[in-house]
């Protein structure tokens, strides 16, 4: 392990990360600030949590100089990391004046033009960005330094047009950073396409087995309410975030989980902003133990102190597992991930069986009580729309 001084970071910069508390950088870090500092192109691949913003936050506070007009761009696929990273980013610049700002929809869209004017520094999801471009509301020229974050997550989300149109009115001389938990292929061909030479850095930490421990249990699916309120009413544990692979069912969950006396709070794409946001701040300050939650949702949210994760259901693609057990075991905390499983969710556990080495223990029912389930009023769907929302 090496030191924070070893990366010959500025003095600035050393004092922000020295008031931040972090004492060494972590692997991801260790291995791709000397490349970012040197200018180079990279793509980064390492687990949620494993500290990414930081690694390319420090390239971005080296190289940006205050007041000579938008030079960093980071793109971020929800406004939940926008936000985070933004915070993450001004923490870092504690004793730089610039000006670093976030831009995604959702919100309104007229603050954001003089806000765009002053900014060095954009934090940006790509629809409303593209959304500027097209507006001419935003100057490109002085960009030198663009950041996919979570490149995965952005494509699978269909960002891909958004991204390739951004890409080709940003100058060609630039230095491009890709952070990802995974690479599929279609992120490597972006990469070929949008960098030169790039360097490769891979930190992958397998899940500790000693401090995450993985569990399941196999049930009728006209009890897993019932067994989730029986974990959620016995088991002792710190912050509870609970997942759901659509709206529908966050919403079904968190009102059975309230109706039985449970501090839940929900979050989906469904939500204004503000909702989101606030919902987020009650759970970061423990005023509800149990956040409910889909992947999208959820996604490179880091909040402290959660212990467990429940999987109400299995995600269909195996990586969102991954994501969402990422969220408990930080920094050496121990946490567990308890997976209900019943008929419909089979095929999609087994699919985390064939592409990663997880042990999950399976832990037979405990005697519960049957809660009656109460159904959400249904929301009007939008006509044409296939698919599950999120
Ligand atoms: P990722 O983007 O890889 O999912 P984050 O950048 O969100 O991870 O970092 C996860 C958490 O780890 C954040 O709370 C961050 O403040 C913290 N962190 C980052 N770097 C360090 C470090 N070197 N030492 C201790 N904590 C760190
Ligand atoms: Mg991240």
């Amino acid at each position: 392990m090496i030191t924070f001084n070893e990366l010959n970071l500025s003095d600035d910069l050393m004092r922000s990360i020295d008031k931040l508390g972090y004492e060494n950088p972590t692997l991801i870090q260790e291995k791709s600030i000397p490349s970012i500092l040197e200018g180079k192109d990279l793509m980064g691949e390492s687990a949620t949590g494993s500290g990414k913003t930081l690694a390319f936050g420090c390239g971005v506070i080296e190289r940006v100089i205050p007041k000579k007009g938008l030079q960093a761009l980071i793109l971020t696929p929800t406004r939940e990391l926008a936000e985070q990273v933004r915070t993450e980013i001004d923490n870092l610049a504690n004793n730089k004046k610039l000006k670093i700002i976030s831009i995604y929809g959702g919100v309104s869209i007229n603050p954001q033009f003089a806000a765009l004017k002053k900014a060095d520094v954009v934090i940006a999801t790509p629809g409303r960005f593209l959304d500027h471009l097209e507006r001419r509301t935003v100057d490109t020229s002085k960009i030198n330094l663009i950041v996919l974050d979570e490149a995965d997550r952005m494509l699978d989300m269909g960002f891909i047009d958004d991204i390739e149109k951004i890409l080709s009115v940003c100058p060609k001389q630039r230095q491009t950073l890709f952070f990802s938990a995974t690479f599929a292929n279609r992120i490597e061909e972006l990469v070929r396409k949008h960098s030169v030479d790039p360097v490769k850095v891979l930190a992958k930490k397998q899940v500790d087995p000693e401090k995450m421990k993985q569990f399941y249990y196999d049930i009728p699916k006209n009890l897993k309410m019932s067994l989730l309120i029986h974990l959620l009413k016995n088991e002792s544990s710190d912050l509870v975030m609970v997942f759901c692979n659509t709206r529908k069912s966050t919403d079904l969950v968190v009102k059975n989980l309230r109706a039985n006396k449970i501090d839940a709070i929900a979050i989906h794409g469904g939500f204004t902003q503000n909702k989101r946001s606030q919902a987020m701040d009650t759970f970061k300050i423990g005023k509800a133990g149990v956040l409910v939650c889909t992947d999208v949702a959820a996604r490179g949210i880091h909040v402290e102190h959660i212990s467990h994760i429940y999987n109400y259901e299995v995600p269909a693609d195996p990586t969102d597992y991954v994501h969402r057990i990422g969220r408990t075991a930080r920094a050496g905390e121990i946490g567990q991930a308890i997976n209900l499983i019943c008929e419909y969710d089979h095929e999609n556990f087994s699919r985390i069986f064939r592409e990663f080495d997880f042990e999950i223990t399976k832990i037979e029912r405990p005697y519960i009580e049957r809660v009656e389930l109460i159904l959400p009023p249904r929301r009007p769907q939008r006509k044409g729309f296939r698919g599950r929302r999120r």
